[in-house]
């Protein structure tokens, strides 16, 4: 758990949580790392009380329920993901943007989530998973697949599609936009020959450095990298009235931007977390398109080895914590 900002996650041993009305525990298999797991620990994101438990792409087993919950058993496969709890009255929750909702909760930052054995949910806010695959394989798909899913929602109906860092979410992404029938273009840092191989090897066909320009102008972009700098260069990557959607919860300042490159019904646009109905069409689709999902598994005891993989750009795919 994270004890200081900004400092290593210890491993602290503490009493089995007890679900109230409403929850579940879930005895946790598997937990990817996402991104934003270095963003609450390195403190970028406004900051909560301490300790926290990160991970919010947890799958594993129902072991308790709690009063008043329907629709899970005992032993069955869920998956718990960033969005934890909305408040169902606010105007956002209303209008069915749940996502933006005024006062939610978030699994792994302002409750607890997934880098331990176990885990409490609330019931509403978790998915049964049906797949076959193995756990740490279906993982990366509690974010970076629903978050990424969200984003490519967002792109609309872009035909062609350039993906911004190709590492978890861009993985999933853009295998799920080759199945739709569109054109996927991946941009990597310069010379990381190794991240464009594998945009190749599923499906992009194009690959090149962030700071190339496509063999065309693109539809939509979505920008998976921490890197405010790529602003600008998506939207000199996207045609008239192309869109730019930038998909993380945390980007380095955007730099000024000259108005031509917005100017054209160009847009520029934030994914904010995910709603339920993501989740739900999201894993309605998952046994259909066979996503391949690549991932380095780590025990939990080095969740920190993991969160330095990412930070330093060596995974290939997903990072997951196995227990
Ligand atoms: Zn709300
Ligand atoms: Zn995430």
């Amino acid at each position: 758990m994270l004890v200081e900002y900004g400092r290593p996650l210890e491993m602290r041993e503490r009493p089995l949580p007890v679900p109230h009305s409403g929850e579940i525990r879930v005895k946790v298999t598997a937990c990817g790392v996402c991104r934003t797991d270095l963003h609450v620990v390195d403190g970028e994101l406004p900051k909560v009380p301490l300790p926290l438990v990160p991970g919010h792409e947890i799958v594993g087993q129902v072991e308790e329920i709690g009063l008043g919950v329907s629709g899970f058993e005992l032993g069955q496969r869920v998956g718990i993901p960033w969005l934890g709890h909305t408040c169902g009255r606010c105007a956002y929750c209303l209008s069915g943007r749940e996502n933006l909702c005024d006062r939610p909760l978030f699994t792994g930052y302002t409750r607890d989530g997934g880098y331990a054995t176990h885990a409490i949910a609330d019931a509403r806010y978790a998915f049964a998973l049906t797949s076959a695959k193995p756990d740490q394989l279906l993982a990366p798909l509690l974010c970076a697949g629903l978050i990424g899913w969200r984003s490519l929602r967002m792109a609309g109906e872009a035909k062609s599609l350039g993906l911004y860092g190709f590492g978890a979410a861009a993985h999933i992404i853009a295998q799920v936009a080759r199945w739709q029938g569109r054109r996927v273009f991946a941009f990597t840092r310069k010379g990381d020959t190794q991240a464009q191989a594998f945009a190749s090897r599923l499906g992009a066909e194009w690959v090149g450095a962030s700071d190339e320009a496509p063999p065309e102008p693109l539809d939509a972009a979505i920008i998976y990298a921490p890197v405010g700098a790529l602003v600008p260069q998506a939207l000199k990557s996207v045609r008239k009235g192309g869109r730019v959607v930038c998909a993380g919860i945390h980007m380095s300042d955007l730099p000024s931007i000259p108005y031509k490159l917005l100017w054209e019904e160009r847009q520029i646009l934030s994914v904010a977390n995910l709603t339920r109905e993501d989740g739900d069409s999201f894993f309605r689709l998952v046994p259909q398109i066979a996503i391949e999902t690549s991932i380095t598994p780590y025990p939990l005891a080095d969740a920190n080895r993991a969160l330095g993989d990412l930070r330093e750009g060596k995974l290939l795919g997903a990072a997951v914590l196995t227990m």
